[in-house]
């Protein structure tokens, strides 16, 4: 059978078992260590006992499956990505990846193909941080680069601790550990992910070849601070309107960004979260509080201090000018993640091979491949064509795209896992 045709039958195999267990009417909802995780897992695991895979879960209950290479001594092979949903989310992010890295070793396996190398899917844990506010729970427990203060956050429906869903399912979320990925024991890591943006559909193409993960540097909690007056009875110089301040450091900020753009600077810049006191404003009323958050995005970690530190400057400048006070609060955010160039021209000649076709892109969005990366492990993303975009019940990925993604995944792999 045709590789491409192989990983579209399979995929749509495990994507229908997905949906059928996780769909909530209106999308699919796997919360992060839930017994709807759990249960995907151990599709996973079934599958892979049929294909007689190695099957091993760590401590935080991430799962590993190993087809065993020639030589067991050499750094292994490695993919993957999570099997977590947002709350009513689409049927492909964090699936598909692992369903890809499933479908590759099972049509190895097929095939009587035995590698040099260990080759291994990992399915990790709670990606999705929108349950626990911490970031890549799953491949960061792997590394052991989660923090006792870490364990005990709260999952944002149940209200109950990260160590106590860890260890409901199975887990053990108490140190030592002796069951960590350490980095010289893996030769690289690749995660196939659906494309979270309209670029792969605007440019006809099916593989996003991706060159590096965006850092974040964000502003959670930002407030401006004015006064509270009446709307006809105070003059315009005695005002201290924070939604007029808003609206100034949005349109400041803004230009600055496409000038940035026009310079060839690549970043993001977004206020995602904009609004008055509920309970104090009105319609009579000039407005006294004002609670924003900040997102800026970059592959570039300098340039994500530099655009700080003009925001600094703005900030100033926009509350002298209307008379305010703006607290930009905590800052928060993750660090931007390279991709490894050899593997990125590897994707490329796999898809020209198979003609497929690629480009290159930045991800927007973080994903657990950052972690590997940013442990010095040669890493790469392959994003596939989804008319949708991500985190909604309408992720659309057509399977022909998925066979095609999975198809350059096996080659890379086989490329990597065959290396002596
Ligand atoms: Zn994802």
């Amino acid at each position: 059978m045709r590789v491409t045709l192989f990983h579209r039958e399979f995929g749509q195999k495990l994507f229908n078992a997905l949906h059928a267990m996780s769909f909530d009417g209106l999308g699919m909802t796997r919360p992060s260590f839930s017994e709807k995780e759990n249960e995907a897992h151990e599709m996973l695991c079934t599958i892979a006992r049929e294909h007689g895979l190695e099957i091993r879960r760590d401590w935080a209950y991430n799962l590993y499956l190993t087809l065993p290479g020639r030589d067991r001594s050499k750094p292994a092979v490695m993919t993957g990505s999570h099997m977590d949903t947002v709350a009513s989310g689409g049927n492909y992010d964090g699936a598909a990846g692992v369903v890809a890295g499933l479908s590759v070793l099972c049509r190895w396996v097929k095939a009587g193909f035995v590698p040099e190398r260990d080759t291994t899917v990992m399915a990790t844990r709670a990606e999705e941080s929108v349950w626990f506010p911490v970031s890549y729970i799953g491949s960061r427990t792997a590394f052991d680069l989660l923090t006792e203060e870490d364990l005990q956050a709260k999952r944002s429906d149940t209200g109950r601790t990260l160590a106590d869903h860890m260890e409901a399912c199975g887990g053990k979320p108490q140190w030592p550990h002796t069951d960590i990925l350490q980095p010289e024991n893996i030769d690289c890591f690749l995660e196939l992910h659906i494309e979270q943006g309209p670029v792969l559909p605007s440019n006809n193409a099916v593989i996003g070849v991706v060159s590096g993960i965006c850092g974040s540097m964000r502003y959670r909690h930002g407030t401006i601070l004015g006064q509270y007056a009446h709307s006809g009875a105070t003059p315009r110089q005695f005002r201290a309107d924070t939604v007029v301040a808003m609206a100034d450091l949005v349109t400041t900020l803004q230009a600055y960004w496409e000038q940035q753009e026009n310079s060839g600077k690549a970043m993001t810049l977004t206020f995602g979260v904009c609004y008055t006191d509920a309970q104090q404003a009105n319609f009579s009323a000039v407005a006294g509080k004002v609670s924003f958050s900040l997102d800026v995005r970059s592959q570039d970690a300098a340039l994500l201090e530099e655009v700080d530190s003009h925001i600094q400057q703005v900030v100033q400048d926009v509350a002298k000018r209307h008379n305010v006070t703006i607290d930009l609060g905590e800052r928060t955010g993750s660090a931007p993640a390279r991709m490894d160039a050899e593997l990125q021209s590897m994707a490329f000649d796999v898809s020209r091979a198979l003609r497929i076709p690629a480009i290159t892109m930045a991800s927007g969005a973080g994903h657990d491949a950052a972690t590997f990366a940013n442990r010095n492990i040669p890493t790469e993303m392959l994003f596939v064509r989804n008319e949708n975009g991500s985190h909604n019940p309408y992720e659309h990925l057509e399977m022909a795209d998925f066979g095609a993604a999975t198809a350059v995944l096996d080659g890379v792999l086989k490329l990597r896992a065959e290396r002596i």
